[in-house]
């Protein structure tokens, strides 16, 4: 029976995976094995409770202070390893991590072949974002199957003359969770009922969400998002939303500069199902995830990206998000200006995602083949 190793290791993974999971999951004759690196701990078992995802190998590598250099290497040996032991058909790696890279890696040391979900994300910059943009460089070359969630994506990946025949345009995959989510919190709001204390403490105000936690940011870009979320505050008609990145160069510095306001609601990482009600419940969302860039539009929410490039145009190009850097008053000033002219982005469209079942169709056409 043909074997599929989907490797993963961060929350944005999982979350962009489990879709993908589910439906490998039934096609009938396929093995499906799961493998975690646990790159991220804590934010990746959040995903994998709502999700009812157990792995069937957790490495859990991470390590306090981990550096990239450290971590690379920890992974590539564990991922070796657990290909020795599996000898997977086909692995399945998703994005732009370094459990993405080595997953790669791994795989073709051992010379089993690789689909990248997500594959052909370009910024041009390979500091921009750093080091994503040359870990989804490094899998390109190697896999066998690329797939892309956009046009966009996919002409970058012939530029790099990549064959046209590995190359299948299957919609993000962050859509279809986000919508298999939202379905399940409409059916059952207990699994989002943690937000209703705050819902109702920023009730007749508009809400701004912010996520942040890029490495690039870290340092000047951190104090910077964190003044300006600071002044944001200061109008009585807004309140912000702001579930934080454990890493501590994120919450030290909002510690330090932002302290506690009373239009300010500073929480805990929030699980999926919750995010998802939180993104229902922003007017604007500020952020300088790649995940999140995807989701507001969806939902017909604006967003303001906090980076200097994205390997994400198409929401540029439609109108639905808006590149502005890490500058204080400019965060500022492009927040209170969608605030005050409340029509500047009207009717945002919304993104669409084919279904999924395409991409799992033609796996297993493929394996059976
Ligand atoms: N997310 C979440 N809880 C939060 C913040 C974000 O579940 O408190 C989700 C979000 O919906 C998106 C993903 O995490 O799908 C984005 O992850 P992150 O911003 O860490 O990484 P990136 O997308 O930039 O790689």
């Amino acid at each position: 029976m043909p074997k599929v190793l989907v490797i993963f290791g961060t929350r944005p993974e999982a979350i962009k995976l489990f879709p993908v999971i589910r439906a490998l999951a039934a096609i009938p004759g396929l093995t499906v094995r799961t493998c975690v690196t646990a790159q991220h701990r804590g934010l990746l078992d959040q995903v994998l409770a709502i999700a009812d995802l157990v792995p069937d190998i957790d490495l859990d590598l991470m390590e306090p202070g981990q550096t990239l250099d450290r971590l690379t290497a920890r992974l590539l040996v564990g991922l070796g390893d657990v290909m020795d032991v599996e000898k997977p058909d086909l692995v399945i790696v998703q994005g732009d991590t370094a459990t993405a890279m080595t997953g790669a890696l791994a795989a073709y040391y051992h010379k089993v072949p690789v689909a990248h979900v997500e594959a052909g994300l370009r910024s041009g910059d390979i500091y921009h974002p750093w080091p994503e943009e040359v870990n989804r460089r490094i899998v390109a070359p190697i896999a066998a199957l690329h797939f892309a969630p956009t046009d966009t994506a996919a002409e970058a990946l012939r530029r790099e003359t990549i064959a046209e025949d590995t190359i299948h345009v299957t919609g993000n995959t962050v859509i279809d969770a986000l919508h298999w989510t939202a379905a399940r919190v409409a059916a059952d709001p207990s699994l989002a009922a943690g937000l209703d204390a705050i819902a109702s403490r920023f009730a007749g105000k508009r809400i701004i969400l912010v996520t942040t936690h890029r490495r690039e940011n870290f340092g000047d870009g951190m104090a910077a998002i964190a003044r300006a979320i600071g002044r944001i505050a200061e109008r009585d008609d807004v309140a912000v939303l702001f579930p934080v990145h454990p890493n501590p160069n994120v919450v030290s510095v909002m510690n330090a500069i932002l302290g506690d306001r009373a239009n300010v609601a500073r929480i805990e990482p929030l699980d999926y199902p919750h995010f998802v009600r939180a993104l229902g419940m922003a007017d604007i969302v500020l952020t300088d995830s790649g995940g999140v860039q995807e989701e507001a539009p969806a939902l017909g929410k604006p967003v303001l990206v906090m980076r200097e490039t994205t390997e994400r145009p198409e929401g540029v190009a439609a109108g639905t998000a808006k590149l502005i850097g890490t500058d204080e008053d400019r965060i500022v000033s492009d927040i209170f200006t969608l605030l005050d002219t409340r029509g500047i982005w009207p009717d945002q469209p919304r993104a669409s995602s084919p279904p999924l079942s395409a991409t799992a169709r033609f796996e297993s056409q493929r394996l059976a083949g």
